[in-house]
């Protein structure tokens, strides 16, 4: 008897649910199993900085598993096809294990899978493993779910935490099936014609690199997490986005080592497992409003008035609004795939609130940059910003860019950092340049209107006209 192991954005073999369950079946079986990841061409033909990141991670995962003599088969093609191809090749295929991805749009494709398994007899057996509480294991005592974060918080503090997988790696090489490539074309594909269209060189991926800063994070910044997590130029926040959006960390993992730092790391560490609660939150959100990439989830925000202007968009995008927090961040973004919390705040802020334009434009924009684009957390991110989700922003409650600045990055490094024409500003103007006398300007090499745009638009302005927007005045 033959077991999967379907690969999909939980690329570890520790402490991951369907390695777990499928390995200690296969032993109590002594049947064999084989890994496979099914790669959709609907994520091959444009490779924006979010695949990118994402092909060469599924690399380097496949190159760690070879170091251990197990072979990840990559089937290329549309998911029936692979289906079909994988059955073709390997006989006495029985069961199947997998990891779900059961919120949004993904979960038609787990569906369809699940459809498949059953007309093939094959059986199938799926887990919750990419979030620490699954969207329907915390409802209300009426039965319903939540849309209000924080009396979600408290119930998903109070549940009992999973504890993590212990998986027999040395069973993994022994109980393998030995098996050609099922399909050598896509390996062929994946490695020569795919990576080679990668562009960016990650550096720091895998499970030792996540292991390290996972370590040296919960060690020296826990404690220190609540004070420093909004000032963008300190390393105040863990970082490890982009491994748990990959599934080379998984959330259980995270979620222990911070909460056996609890009585070190205080206050620290109960603010950061908090963020692992929000992240379960957008995810069953999302779960419960499938249809919320698109469509705002407050019923009343569905048909606002935006702005479809290319020109202020493209300005947005390439950090030449005028307001150096809201530029920095977006270069940081472009420049590195990832950007800190409170510039998506900003950013995402500025783009609905100042320039009027809708959030799902940002919210794509984001998803095509990201390394640690995560479909409910984006949406999530971006309906609070905009004020059209559940429990978002208040839509009067609008963040000035300036305020913000100043606030989050007093004297300017971040900026100074990513917004390089501001370099030798003085502090005194760096988060209004365009109020700087003309000899400051020519002094610090930054000239208004050239090297550095005046603000595109007024915020005061801006801001009432949003707030008309959302009451619908005209
Ligand atoms: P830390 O502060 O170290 O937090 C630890 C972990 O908690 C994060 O890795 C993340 O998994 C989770 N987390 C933290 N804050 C949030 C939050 N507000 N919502 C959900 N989970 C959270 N996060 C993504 O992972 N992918 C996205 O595509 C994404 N898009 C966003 C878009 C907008 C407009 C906004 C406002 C937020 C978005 N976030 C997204 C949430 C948050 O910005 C990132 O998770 C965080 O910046 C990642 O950095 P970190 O690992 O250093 O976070």
């Amino acid at each position: 008897e033959r077991f999967a192991v379907w690969f999909r954005s939980d690329f570890r073999l520790k402490d991951q649910a369907a390695l777990y369950h499928a390995i200690e079946t296969v032993k109590h079986k002594d049947g064999e199993w084989f890994a496979f990841f099914h790669l959709d061409p609907a994520f091959t033909d444009e490779i924006d900085t979010h695949h990118d990141y994402f092909f060469q991670t599924l690399n380097h995962f496949r190159d760690s598993c070879s170091g251990k003599g197990i072979h990840l088969h990559i089937v290329y093609g549309e998911l029936t096809d692979t289906l079909e191809r994988i059955r073709d090749h390997v006989s006495g295929w029985s069961t199947v294990y997998f990891n779900r991805d059961d919120a949004g749009r993904n979960s038609v494709r787990d569906q369809k899978a699940r459809e498949w398994f059953d007309e093939h007899s094959i059986e199938y057996f799926d887990y919750e493993d990419a979030h620490i509480h699954a969207p329907e294991e915390i409802k209300k005592q009426d039965g319903s779910h939540y849309k209000v974060f924080t009396p979600y918080s408290k119930a998903w503090g109070k549940k009992h935490k999973p504890d993590m997988y212990n998986i027999d790696e040395d069973a993994l090489a022994e109980y393998q099936a030995d098996l050609q490539p099922i399909h050598k074309q896509s390996e062929t594909f994946f490695e020569e014609d795919l990576l080679d269209r990668c562009s960016m060189n990650w550096q720091a991926l895998g499970a030792c690199h996540a292991k390290d800063r996972l370590e040296t994070f919960m060690d020296e910044r826990l404690a220190y997490y609540k004070d420093e997590r909004d000032i963008p130029e300190r390393a105040g926040t863990s970082r490890l986005s982009p491994y748990l959006k990959t599934g080379v960390l998984s959330p259980r993992q995270v979620f222990h080592s911070a909460a056996a730092r609890r009585e070190d790391a205080g206050s620290g560490a109960e603010t950061y497992i908090n963020e692992l609660a929000w992240r379960d939150f957008y995810y069953m959100i999302h779960y419960f409003y499938p249809d919320s990439k698109q469509k705002e989830i407050t019923d009343k925000y569905q048909s606002l008035d935006w702005n479809d202007s290319d020109e202020r968009f493209q300005m947005w995008i390439e950090g030449r609004t005028g307001y150096p927090i809201v530029d920095a961040g977006m270069r940081q973004l472009n420049e590195t795939g990832w950007m800190h919390n409170r510039l998506r705040m900003i950013t995402a802020s500025f783009l609905t609130k100042d320039f009027h334009i809708a959030w799902r434009k940002g919210e794509e924009y984001f998803q095509k940059k990201l390394i640690d684009y995560d479909q409910s957390s984006n949406i999530g991110g971006w309906q609070w910003a905009a004020s059209v989700g559940t429990d978002a922003v208040p839509y009067f409650r609008v963040f000035n860019p300036t305020t913000q600045g100043k606030r989050f990055d007093p004297d300017g490094t971040f900026i100074r950092k990513y917004v390089p024409e501001l370099k030798n500003v003085p502090a005194k103007y760096i988060h209004e340049p365009s109020k700087m006398p003309e000899g400051t300007q020519e002094e610090s090499g930054c000239i208004i209107g050239r090297n550095y745009p005046e603000p595109a638009v007024d915020h005061s302005t801006q801001r009432k006209k949003a707030i008309a927007m959302f009451k619908g005045d005209d």
